[in-house]
């Protein structure tokens, strides 16, 4: 199975990736996927590190309904009319229309924080600071495998603080679990920052955000952390009193990523052979391929593999697989390299007469040799082919970044097909940001420490931002 070529076409190269390499499917529910053993086993290993990170942060979690009563949604408004062209309601069960419709949740503020209202009376039961790992549905026109399903999978925080700069705090903590989560881990180089006025979450006072970008030159937006000041709170009559005794309203928090983060793991690193999995992530880090002519060599290979390869993989902690399958090398080469398995160990007679594995890196595509009696170098292997990867994430951002002074510069580079993040600055209206918009560009971010740079629309004071075409 050969994968179209990633330059040629993006997009059918995406949907051939997803497929090939096992990850999900389309379902007879139009814009709901089905994950399969492949793609399941990558967002268990995100939620795996994250849930650590999470319940580091002191945040516990919980779980409530699936279903929302609708005048729950209908309580924030700017809220409601962000989310309402999306929700799929339950008007009829148990054999009658029902007195109250209810809402599929398309994320919890509403039904979580009607429950907040009942758990918080004191300053003393504040910070309340849970998570939930749940699925969610948001009705698409256009659904594409993991970038946009009617249904996906996600964790949301929510959190109760007694002060804005507490909440403030919480924000950028999550921000920065996102950001280390995505550098670390996913091998993505993302731009952390704000989203601007047009952009940001229906409800919130702040939206932040970590924008990766993918090899067509498009961003990503994966993973958002916002500061919903007293909103919420007012409209659900979330209500504590201080130690003075004054009834207050607290400020609160919500933060989420889903499983778009396996749409950014292939479309950062995947290649023309297909997927590349950072080893932080990947549900096999190394697959080792015995190669054999007949019965008595399949033997002695095998033998060799139990013995040595193994029991040194173990040792090690390294996620791996032997495809001791009927299939021909050939075809175990390519199937692993379009899977995005970080390192193939190929062992034959005779390399075990040499006392020797051959090591092939999916990254480098180089091929080396590798003592059997040096196997446990195999981890510092896994840990360079990690650092690499964030690299060369790193350098393409870098090399995909462009200025844009003004709003000719920018139609200029859109027109020659130039695509990647466009530097500028923006003064920060509405106006000005629907000039933006209207180039089929959105403002991405504006990174925590921007500096000061003139707006390319209007010319007037602005602060550096990140424009781009995004999913
Ligand atoms: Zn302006």
């Amino acid at each position: 199975m050969k994968l179209p070529k990633q330059s040629e076409n993006f997009p059918e190269w995406y949907n051939k990736v997803v497929q090939y390499a096992d990850l999900a499917e389309n379902s007879s529910v139009r814009g709901c996927m089905v994950i399969k053993p492949y793609g399941y086993a990558i967002w268990e290993n995100i939620q795996s590190v994250l849930d650590k990170k999470i319940k580091e942060l002191g945040v516990v979690n919980v779980y409530f309904p699936l279903l929302i009563p609708e005048s729950f949604l209908k309580k924030e408004a700017e809220h409601v009319e962000g989310f309402a062209p999306e929700v799929a309601v339950v008007t009829y069960a148990g054999g009658k229309e029902l007195e109250e419709k209810y809402v599929i949740r398309p994320t919890s503020e509403t039904v979580m924080y009607d429950t907040f209202s009942r758990w918080i009376k004191s300053y003393r039961d504040l910070p309340l600071k849970v998570n939930q790992w749940a699925n969610v549905m948001r009705w698409e026109m256009r659904p594409r495998l993991f970038l946009r399903t009617s249904e996906f999978l996600w964790q949301e925080g929510h959190t109760v603080h007694q002060s804005l700069a507490e909440a403030e705090e919480m924000m950028m903590q999550a921000l920065k679990m996102y950001e280390d989560f995505a550098k670390n881990y996913l091998a993505i180089y993302v731009i952390a920052g704000e989203k601007s006025n047009l952009e940001k979450f229906a409800g919130a006072d702040k939206t932040t955000t970590i924008e990766g970008l993918m090899r067509d030159g498009k961003s990503l937006q994966m993973g958002t952390s916002h500061n919903l000041g007293q909103n919420f709170a007012k409209s659900f009559s979330i209500k504590f009193l201080d130690k003075n005794n004054k009834e207050q309203y607290p400020w609160q928090t919500s933060w989420g990523v889903s499983t778009r983060l396996i749409g950014a793991l292939i479309m950062a690193h995947g290649d023309d052979q297909g997927l590349i999995l950072p080893p932080a992530i990947s549900p096999y880090q190394v697959v080792i391929v015995p190669i054999y002519k007949n019965e008595e060599e399949r033997k002695k290979v095998m033998e060799e593999i139990n013995k040595m390869i193994r029991p040194s993989l173990q040792d090690q902690n390294i996620r791996y697989f032997v495809d001791d399958s009927e299939k021909t090398p050939g075809w175990k080469f390519n199937h692993w390299e379009q899977k995005g398995v970080p390192l193939r160990i190929e062992v034959g007679p005779k390399d075990i007469e040499r006392e020797i594995a051959t090591v092939a890196n999916r990254l480098s595509a180089d091929k080396s040799e590798l003592k059997l009696s040096e196997l446990s170098k195999i981890a510092e292997l896994l840990n360079s082919f990690q650092s690499d990867l964030l690299v060369r994430n790193q350098k393409f951002v870098e090399e995909n970044t462009y200025q844009a002074e003004n709003m000719d510069k920018l139609k200029e580079m859109i027109d020659e097909g130039v695509s990647g993040f466009y530097k500028s600055g923006f003064c920060g209206s509405n106006d000005c940001e629907r000039k933006i918009q209207s180039f089929k560009t959105t403002i991405r971010v504006k990174p925590f420490a921007a500096g000061k740079q003139k707006c390319l629309v209007c010319g007037k004071e602005g602060q550096e931002v990140y424009i781009a075409k995004s999913y």
